[in-house]
C-alpha cells in the first residue's frame, strides 16, 4: 500500500469528500467558467513535444479496449462533461476502443425527489422498489445516456447508446445481499440486479464500426424484468468479458482513502479485505472496489479509480504519466 501525502487536511473519507473538492482549484476553477484552458504562454514547438511525447501511450494501447465508468461530477459539471467527451472521441480517433458505462445517482435522486421519493442505500446499493425501477428505467436509459450519446456526438465521435437489454447484453437475477459484517443476515433491496451473463456481440460489432458503445446498467430477467445493477460493477464485468486493457473508473473523490483522509495510490485485494473490515471504505466505494479486485483478478490489466473533476482526467491517465488515484492490484 502506498499513499502519498493530502494537500489539505481532511479527516475521515466521508467529509473528506468536501475538503477534497477545495483541494483541486484548477479542477474546480476551470470548471465553474466552462474556460477552455489558455496555452498561450506554450510555446509551438512545446505544444508539439507534449504531443510527440503521448506517442508511446498511443502505440501501447492502439487497437486495446478501454472500459470507462463514467460517473461522479465529471458527469453533472458541464466543462468536465465536455472534457470527458473530447477525451472519449480523442482516444477512439488514436485507434483505441473506448466503451463508456455510466452512472446516475444524482440524476436518479433529481428525478425522485419530484415525486417526493427520497433515495435509500444499504452497502452503497440502491434500495430500488417497483417505483423506484420505473424512475431509474427513464433517467438512466433515456435522459442520461442520451445526454452522453449527444456529448460524444458533439465532440466529433459517434456514439450509440445501449441498455441491457439491447443485443441481450446483460441478464441479470435478483440480488441476494449478505451483510458484509454478518453473512447469515440478508437485505432485500427490491429490483437491484446481480449480473449472471454478458453477452458483448453488440458491443464488438459496435467498436468494429468505429462507433462509441454508451451502456446504462439496466439488465434483464429470465422472466424479461428490469434490473438496476450498480454501474462499476457493469463495468467491471463488461472489462472482463471484453478482455479489457484498462478500466477506468471515474469518481468525485481522489480515489480510495484511509481514515486520516490520505489518498491510497495503491492497494492490493488484502488490503482492501481490512480496509473493508474496518470501515475505512463504505458507501458507493464499496461496490466500486468489489468490482475493481473482481476485473483486477480476472486478468483486466489496469484498473484504476480516478478523480473525475480533474479536467481531462482521462487523457492524463491514459496518454502520460501520472498516476492520479488508487491503482487496484490482484495480489
Ligand atoms: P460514483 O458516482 O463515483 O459511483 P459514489 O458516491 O457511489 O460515487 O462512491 C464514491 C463515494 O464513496 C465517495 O464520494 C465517498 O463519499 C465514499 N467513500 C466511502 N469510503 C471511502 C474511502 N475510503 N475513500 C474514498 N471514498 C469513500
Ligand atoms: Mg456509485
Amino acid at each position: 500500500m502506498t499513499s502519498v501525502p493530502s494537500p489539505a487536511p481532511e479527516s475521515a473519507p466521508e467529509s473528506a469528500t468536501n475538503a477534497a473538492v477545495t483541494a483541486v482549484p484548477t479542477a474546480a476553477a476551470t470548471a465553474a467558467s466552462g474556460a477552455v484552458h489558455d496555452l498561450a504562454h506554450i510555446t509551438p514547438r512545446d505544444q508539439a513535444e507534449i504531443l510527440a511525447q503521448a506517442l508511446p501511450y498511443i502505440r501501447k494501447f492502439h487497437g486495446k479496449t478501454l472500459v470507462i465508468k463514467y460517473g461522479g461530477n465529471a458527469m453533472t459539471d458541464p466543462a468536465l462533461q465536455a472534457d470527458f467527451a473530447e477525451d472519449v472521441v480523442l482516444l477512439k480517433l488514436v485507434g483505441m476502443n473506448p466503451i463508456v458505462v455510466h452512472g446516475g445517482g444524482p440524476q436518479i435522486d433529481e428525478a425522485l425527489a419530484k415525486i417526493g421519493k427520497k433515495g435509500t442505500f444499504i452497502q452503497g446499493m440502491r434500495v430500488t422498489d417497483e417505483e423506484t425501477m420505473e424512475v431509474v428505467e427513464w433517467v438512466l436509459g433515456g435522459q442520461v445516456q442520451q445526454d452522453i450519446v449527444g456529448l460524444i456526438n458533439a465532440a466529433g465521435g459517434k456514439a450509440v447508446g445501449l441498455t441491457g437489454w439491447d443485443g441481450g447484453l446483460i441478464r441479470a437475477r435478483k440480488l441476494k445481499m449478505a451483510d458484509k459484517d454478518d453473512p447469515s443476515k440478508e437485505y432485500d433491496i427490491g429490483q437491484v440486479g446481480e449480473i449472471t451473463a454478458i453477452d458483448p456481440a453488440v458491443v464488438k460489432a459496435l467498436q468494429d464500426d468505429q462507433f462509441i458503445p454508451v451502456i446504462s446498467p439496466i439488465g434483464f430477467g429470465e422472466g424479461n424484468e428490469s434490473f438496476n445493477i450498480n454501474a462499476d460493477l457493469v463495468a467491471s464485468k463488461l472489462a472482463t468479458v471484453l478482455g479489457a486493457e484498462k478500466l477506468l473508473l471515474l469518481t468525485n473523490i481522489r480515489g480510495v482513502l484511509d481514515k486520516a483522509g490520505t489518498l491510497l495510490t495503491d492497494l492490493t485485494a488484502r488490503e482492501v479485505d481490512e480496509l473493508i473490515e474496518d470501515g475505512t471504505i463504505s458507501g458507493g466505494m464499496l461496490p466500486k472496489i468489489a468490482g475493481a479486485i473482481d476485473a483486477a483478478k480476472s486478468g483486466v490489466h489496469a484498473v484504476h479509480i480516478v478523480d473525475g473533476r480533474v479536467p481531462h482526467a482521462l487523457l492524463l491517465e491514459v496518454l502520460t504519466d501520472q498516476a492520479y488515484g488508487t491503482m487496484i492490484r490482484s495480489h
